[in-house]
């Protein structure tokens, strides 16, 4: 479904990508791992169009994702693609259910049928309480939740994950982790996720071990 072949990108004068090639199926959940500095942030922003590479292509279900127009790439992040970051990034002055909400609201759904699916995924993923309030009010634990919410509401193909779990402790990082896997085995999303923590890496289904910019090796989790 998502395809990276002989990836590079350099920046001034370090290549963060040096010939990196990937494959993602629908329903699978896949870690890339590897040291500090190794490229998965910089695949992981070539996959979901966030940066071209200087060569190599990125494929979604038939597009090329890098030769596409600015306007076409656009739509295909909003439409199928999903984003959770380490600091869940809510927008600070709108309540949990209005940040879960803005995804739909911004493809043009109707207020009070944005809600109802936001207060319905919310109260799925446990966080039903934090509604009404602002994220600063809420846990960290509870805001991650509320960030998968937010990516998980517009039902998209691919989640791309960066350090989901990275300020979470373990049981809550298991949390957001499991939430991530019933989307890829009850809809068919692929998810991508940057860990640098095994813990989280085993509950892939395969991990994609990053060494000086490209896949050093690739080992089924389990
Ligand atoms: P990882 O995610 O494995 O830690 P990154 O993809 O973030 O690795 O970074 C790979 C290399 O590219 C690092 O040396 C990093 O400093 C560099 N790099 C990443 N993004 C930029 C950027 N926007 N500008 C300059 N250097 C960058
Ligand atoms: P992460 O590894 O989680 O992406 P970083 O703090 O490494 O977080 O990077 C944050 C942002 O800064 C990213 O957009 C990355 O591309 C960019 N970046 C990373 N390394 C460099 C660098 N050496 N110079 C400039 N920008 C960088």
């Amino acid at each position: 479904m998502l395809v990276a072949e002989d990836l590079v990108k350099s920046f001034g004068v370090t290549r963060a990508l040096d010939g990196a090639s990937l494959r993602v199926f629908p329903g699978e959940v896949l870690a890339l791992t590897g040291p500090s500095g190794s490229g998965k942030s910089t695949l992981l922003h070539c996959l979901s169009g966030v940066i071209a590479p200087d060569s190599g292509r990125v494929g979604y279900a038939g597009h090329d994702v890098v030769a596409m127009s600015d306007r076409h790439r656009s739509a295909l992040r909003r439409s199928a693609f999903g984003f959770v970051f380490q600091f869940g990034q809510l927008v600070p002055e709108l309540t949990c259910l209005e940040n879960v909400a803005l995804p739909l609201r911004l493809a043009g759904v109707r207020r009070a049928t944005a809600s109802a699916r936001a207060a319905e995924l919310l109260d799925r993923l446990e966080v039903a309480d934090v509604a009404d309030k602002r994220p600063g009010q809420a846990s960290g634990g509870q805001g991650q939740r509320v960030a998968v919410a937010r990516a998980l509401i517009t039902e998209p193909r691919v989640i791309f994950a960066d350090e989901p779990t990275g300020a979470l402790d373990s049981r809550n990082g298991e949390r957001v982790m499991r939430l991530l896997i019933a989307a890829a085995k009850e809809r068919g999303a692929a998810v991508v996720l940057v860990t640098h923590e095994a813990q989280i890496a085993s509950f892939a289904d395969r991990e994609a071990v990053f060494r000086d910019g490209k896949v050093a090796g690739s080992a089924m989790a389990r």
